[in-house]
């Protein structure tokens, strides 16, 4: 009898251990549930790729208590580094774990032939190269990696790297659900993120020559003009014109006078600091906003791009072509203007430059002629 009781105390006991064990695992589950939750929704939220991969990159880390998280992307036509580059992150410095490869077999060993999340020790060879920047374990080793690929219709976009400095946080005998559905998710997002970058990239580009368009332009102007009215500090407006082009067109064909276009955009971009700001107006015309320019200054710019375009000559077959621009200039320096719109004063000082651009044509073309805002709006 005292036998049978003892036994059943001990099986009693048991069951409680085991009851408290599974509990224990529950609560671990949902906890890692609710984890891997929150980081699908802040992965949602995200409006381009940059802040993506901040959240994978910067947030990840501290949210599941990991030492290193990498993010290896396949970019074998440098869309996503263009994209990057035009939204002025500076990948290097902003995202050290941010790596770019051209070819999938560059990825492929990282993970398992059947495409799943493959976790295991740290291996030097595989590794190495993708864990450089430590984060938190500034001395700690990677001692476990988990790798997940990360696949959108089929295609494989790169992987993520989870890398911790315990041998037992990543081993080949762990579950991957989790970790395979925050693959996918991942994956979506970072396609959604760079088909939003791209398509906010073709609305403010020109296609041809690839600097802002004449809609980026017009957002920027009125934002460039408070922050003149702001400081106090004057702003200039070129308007640039091709001369005779249509005769380039006529004569040698549009293909070389979109070779012409291209060329004009690159020398004018390439002689104006980062802060100007340059857009194709239309056809053959390219306007630019120089903040905290005079139109003293503003002149000297100017005869600068004229004179690089006139002596620049553009190639077609065994030809070399002069091609030649004329420059209009208006400048806006009234700290405190009257009761007009932002809008309004932009506005004011494109016409104005175009207006002076009409001067610099009448006056034989490849030169420059300066008007001012001032004067326009004085006599409007
Ligand atoms: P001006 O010296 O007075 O400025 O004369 P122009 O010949 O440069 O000016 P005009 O306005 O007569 O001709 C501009 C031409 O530019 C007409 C148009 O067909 C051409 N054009 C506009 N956009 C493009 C383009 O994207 N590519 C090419 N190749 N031509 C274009
Ligand atoms: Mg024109
Ligand atoms: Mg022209």
């Amino acid at each position: 009898m005292k036998r049978k009781k003892n036994n059943l105390r001990r099986k009693k006991s048991n069951l409680d251990r085991q009851y408290k064990t599974i509990i224990a695992h529950a609560w671990q589950n949902e906890n890692i549930l609710r984890r891997f939750q929150q980081m699908e929704l802040s992965l949602m939220q995200c409006e381009s790729f940059a802040l993506l991969t901040h959240v994978l990159l910067n947030e990840s880390p501290v949210r599941f208590e990991l030492d290193q998280v990498t993010l290896i992307l396949l970019d074998p036509r440098y869309e996503i580094r263009r994209l990057l580059l035009a939204s002025e992150v500076d990948c290097q410095k902003a995202f050290p774990n941010l790596f770019f490869l051209c070819h999938a077999q560059e990825v492929l060993p990282l993970f398992n032939a059947a495409q799943l999340p493959k976790l295991g020790p740290y291996d030097a060879n595989l590794h190495a190269k993708y864990f450089r920047v430590p984060l938190h374990a500034q001395n700690d080793a990677i001692l476990s990696v988990a790798a997940l690929p990360l696949i959108q219709e089929q295609d494989l976009l790169g992987c993520l790297l989870f890398g911790d400095t315990h041998a037992d946080r990543f081993t080949p005998d762990s579950a991957t659900d989790f970790l395979q559905h925050l693959g996918a998710v991942i994956s979506i997002c970072i396609d959604m993120a760079l088909l939003r970058d791209q398509l906010k990239y073709n609305s403010l580009n020109d296609a041809l020559t690839g600097i802002n368009n004449r809609r980026f332009f017009e957002q920027r102007l009125p934002e460039e003009i408070s922050r003149c009215k702001r400081m106090e500090t004057p702003i200039s407006c070129l308007f640039v014109d091709v001369d005779h082009f249509k005769y380039f067109n006529d004569t040698y064909g549009h293909a070389t006078g979109d070779l012409i276009l291209k060329q004009v955009a690159g020398i004018i971009r390439k002689e104006l600091r980062a802060t100007d700001v340059v857009g194709r107006y239309g056809g053959e015309e390219f306007v630019v906003l120089l903040p905290n320019t005079d139109h003293r200054r503003a002149l000297d710019i100017a005869e600068r791009i004229r004179k690089c375009i006139e002596k620049h000559y553009c190639k077609y077959e065994e030809h070399k072509l002069q091609v030649t621009v004329s420059i209009g200039i208006a400048d806006f320096d009234r700290p405190a203007d009257d009761n007009k719109t932002l809008e309004e004063i932009g506005q004011a000082l494109v016409v104005a430059a175009d207006k002076a651009l009409y001067k610099a044509k009448q006056a034989g073309r490849n030169c420059v002629a300066v008007n001012s805002a001032y004067q326009v709006s004085a006599t409007a």
